[in-house]
């Protein structure tokens, strides 16, 4: 078994004491034991819900190789026979590790974030960089100051490629993971209404998330959507930050990483890219704008990483989309199909749009319909109303025929809803789930599409195991 660290060198990169016999290292890192695997070190943090502390038993009968724990906390646990690395705070102690995994790599380092897209692109860039060589990058949109240092930390000591998702809910947390992570391409994909609980204009958004140019290695790179409105604004901010290689991609002829042409397909998309004046022709496996996009982007970073582009484009043909962002299902309706697009991840005003264009854009057979089954699109604070309302005008251009809407930020659309389709309203996921099993007929397309938090996904379960 390849040990990720030695406890030694684990040790002295948490500031920690080591307690009883450490192991020579430790196989991987884990905050949590459902997911822990033999071997691994055990960090007992302390999230809004949980201690990790009080899972240090657990951890032992997972078979944690050590645990790293508070030194305030030893007094409980100093009995439990597992060696430990007892440390000031555990936070900062992970923190250690990951300053310790970035400075002993020669990795390549990519760092994504922006209003919505980020795990998609982060996940097209794992994709096409393992063509080129090892790629390091959650499987997960870890993005927070829990999940950003965990995946550093677990950053293998010998991989070429490495790949971070950034993500905020409010000003002042991207920096500190940015610097963390000392990026030598930073990307925002787009400047969008999410998390605007926190904000009060996309101006402030975009200071937000122009945070990520902190860490930025001297000589890094800086990359942005030309396309975005708050292009500009991003240039100045990277422009004041000193940074001084700031490209662009989009369809706009100056930006340097350019959509020259794309063809949409049921399944994917055709696509024209001209990077870095090369031009390339390939095709990416999930369908819709915000693919291609998404690709265009993926594709710029990787080639500024170093990356062949001819190479990360052509790996683009395999990509599909992850459950949740996109996922396309085909299921059997008696003789017939329909086909389900998962979208039950993520929803706020920009990621609609996207994924209200993919319905529109997807082929129905015979008789079947295309049903939007929306929920609430959270933490849009004040907002949130009026957003919700202006959903009204995208369905009607979306060529929807059964318009099913939960939670009770839709409400506001149930009241006021837009002409065409057969509209219906219930309060909750539980209260849709059977209107939905019964609807749903041969040749239709299905989208979900919510917040996580209003749980949706068990709508696409509810299908899926039906049909
Ligand atoms: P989160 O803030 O939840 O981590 P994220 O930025 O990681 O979100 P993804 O998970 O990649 O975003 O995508 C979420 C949804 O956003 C997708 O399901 C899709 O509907 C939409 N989306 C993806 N890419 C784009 C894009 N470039 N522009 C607009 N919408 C997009
Ligand atoms: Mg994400």
């Amino acid at each position: 078994m390849t040990l990720l660290w030695d406890s030694m060198a684990l040790v002295e990169a948490t500031g920690g004491r080591p307690i009883g016999n450490l192991p020579d290292g430790v196989t991987g890192i884990s905050i949590d034991t459902r997911t822990m695997k033999p071997g691994e070190a055990f960090f007992a943090v302390k999230g809004e819900r949980f201690d990790g502390h009080n899972f240090t038993t657990a951890a032992m009968a997972a078979g944690a190789g050590l645990v790293v724990v508070s030194e305030a906390k030893l007094p409980a646990l100093g009995r439990l026979a597992i060696p430990k690395v007892v440390v000031p705070d555990v936070r900062q102690a992970l923190e250690g590790l990951a300053t310790a995994a970035r400075n002993r790599t020669r990795a390549r380092v990519i760092a994504v974030t922006g209003s919505a897209g980020k795990t998609t692109t982060k996940d097209m860039l794992r994709h096409m960089l393992a063509s080129v060589g090892s790629v390091h990058a959650a499987d997960r949109s870890f993005n927070n100051h829990w999940g950003v240092p965990l995946t550093l930390a677990r950053m293998p000591a010998d991989c070429d490629y490495a790949v971070f998702e950034i993500g905020m809910n409010h000003a002042g947390e991207i920096e500190p993971l940015s610097k963390l992570v000392r990026p030598h391409v930073a990307m925002i994909t787009m400047i969008a209404a999410a998390h605007l609980g926190a904000f009060k204009s996309l101006d402030d958004i975009a200071h937000a998330k122009a945070e990520i140019f902190a860490g930025v290695v001297r000589d890094g790179n800086v990359l942005l959507n030309r396309d975005d409105q708050r292009w500009k604004l991003l240039s100045k901010i990277a422009a004041d930050a000193g940074i001084e290689n700031v490209w662009s991609f989009g369809e706009n002829a100056r930006s340097q990483f350019r959509l020259v042409k794309w063809e949409p397909q049921e399944t994917g998309s055709t696509v024209t890219f001209k990077i870095a004046g090369q031009e390339l022709v390939g095709r990416i496996g999930a369908p819709g704008r915000h693919m291609v996009q998404n690709a265009l982007a993926a594709v710029g970073a990787g080639y500024l990483a170093g990356a062949d582009p001819a190479r990360l484009l052509l790996a683009l043909g395999e990509f599909s989309a992850g459950a949740g962002r996109g996922l396309r299902h085909v299921l059997r309706h008696g003789d017939a199909t329909f086909t389900l697009i998962d979208e039950s991840y993520n929803a706020n005003p920009a990621s609609m749009r996207a994924a209200m264009q993919l319905l529109a854009a997807t082929p129905v057979s015979g008789e079947g319909r295309r049903i939007a089954v929306l929920g609430d699109m959270l933490e849009l604070g004040q907002h949130s109303a009026k957003l919700h309302a202006a959903l009204a005008d995208l369905v009607a251009a979306s060529s929807i025929d059964i318009l099913l809407l939960g939670g009770s930020e839709m409400k506001v659309l149930a009241d006021n809803p837009p002409a065409g389709p057969q509209v219906e309203y219930r309060e909750d996921a539980e209260g849709l789930k059977p209107l939905l099993l019964r609807m749903v007929g041969p040749g239709d397309a299905v989208m979900i599409k919510s917040s996580k938090g209003i749980g949706f996904s068990t709508l696409v379960e509810a299908l899926l195991e039906r049909f």
